[in-house]
């Protein structure tokens, strides 16, 4: 039988009950490739896809593997994962049970908003570089892997020149590491990023300018890093660094944010 007489065949078939399998199963398949994405589990996803795929193609070729075995081979794979991340898929459902409070972004209430936040991250991100206050602001839009945030401290607390300039005030308890911000909200403080080990960087950036490239090289969102040494500003994104930002690098960068990230 050939492949098309196979499709026509598969559609022949088709009965509602295996429309509602099909659904069930994508769920699952978006909900656990959703933990995977959120703990940056890329290679995984990419591995997963192309072992279902295998499956799908072998089984499509050979009349002999039954579709039993195709699920049995699926589902091997699927509580591989699960146990690898038992922990984090807990936390997911414990999480999604919680009125899903990641979703901050409500249209037209928050652009106004949004707008002051610019304004505040712009004001204490100039006034730290003033006074040699080392800094590292990352603009994340919910997709924070939970390790990172767990290596902070939760803040959840509305934007403000005043927090933000307290948070990395020298000495203070959560000065270093970096401080998260999902939309309009500081997210957590403190965090620990992965540090990029790109060996062709200027010799003056340290670990601060590496954890800013490195959480870009893995993760799309976007660092801005105020250098204690220099007061320079920074601004990394895709595992590239802009150094010296002046105040209308920072506006384009927060309004991209903002606007584009996400309102899409
Ligand atoms: P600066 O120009 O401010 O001196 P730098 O790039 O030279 O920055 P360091 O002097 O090494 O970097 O800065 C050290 C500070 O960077 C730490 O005190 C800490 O706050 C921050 N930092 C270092 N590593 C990390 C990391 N992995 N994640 C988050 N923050 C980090
Ligand atoms: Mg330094």
């Amino acid at each position: 039988m050939g492949l098309i007489d196979k499709v026509i065949n598969f559609f022949n078939d088709l009965q509602p009950v295996y429309l509602v399998e099909f659904l069930l199963l994508a769920i699952v398949f978006f909900f656990v490739l959703d933990i995977l994405r959120k703990n940056n589990a890329r290679v995984i996803i990419v591995f997963f896809s192309l072992y279902v795929l295998a499956i799908a193609a072998i089984h499509y070729m050979s009349d002999k593997l039954p579709a039993y075995a195709v699920y049995f081979l699926v589902a091997i794979f699927v509580l591989a994962v699960v146990c690898m991340f038992s922990t984090e898929i807990k936390r997911a459902v414990w999480n999604s049970m919680k009125n899903g409070d990641s979703k901050y972004w409500d249209g037209a209430t928050d652009r106004e908003n949004a707008k002051e936040c610019i304004n505040e991250i712009i004001k204490a991100v100039q006034s730290m570089s003033k006074n040699n206050v080392g800094a590292i602001i990352i603009l994340a839009n919910s997709n924070m892997p939970n390790a990172i945030l767990d290596s902070g401290v939760p803040v959840n607390s509305d934007i403000s020149s005043a927090l933000i300039e307290s948070i990395f005030f020298p000495k203070t308890p959560l000065h270093d590491g970096a401080m998260v911000i999902n939309g309009t909200k500081v997210q957590a403080a403190g965090c620990f990023l992965p540090l990029s080990q790109e060996l062709n960087l200027p010799k003056e950036l340290g670990t601060r300018h590496r954890a800013g490239i490195g959480i870009t090289e893995t993760i799309n969102v976007t660092a801005i890093i105020v250098s204690e040494e220099t007061g320079v500003i920074s601004v990394a994104h895709g595992g590239k660094l802009k150094r010296y930002a002046d105040t209308e690098m920072l506006k384009n960068t927060l309004k991209s944010f903002y606007w584009q990230d996400m309102i899409n």
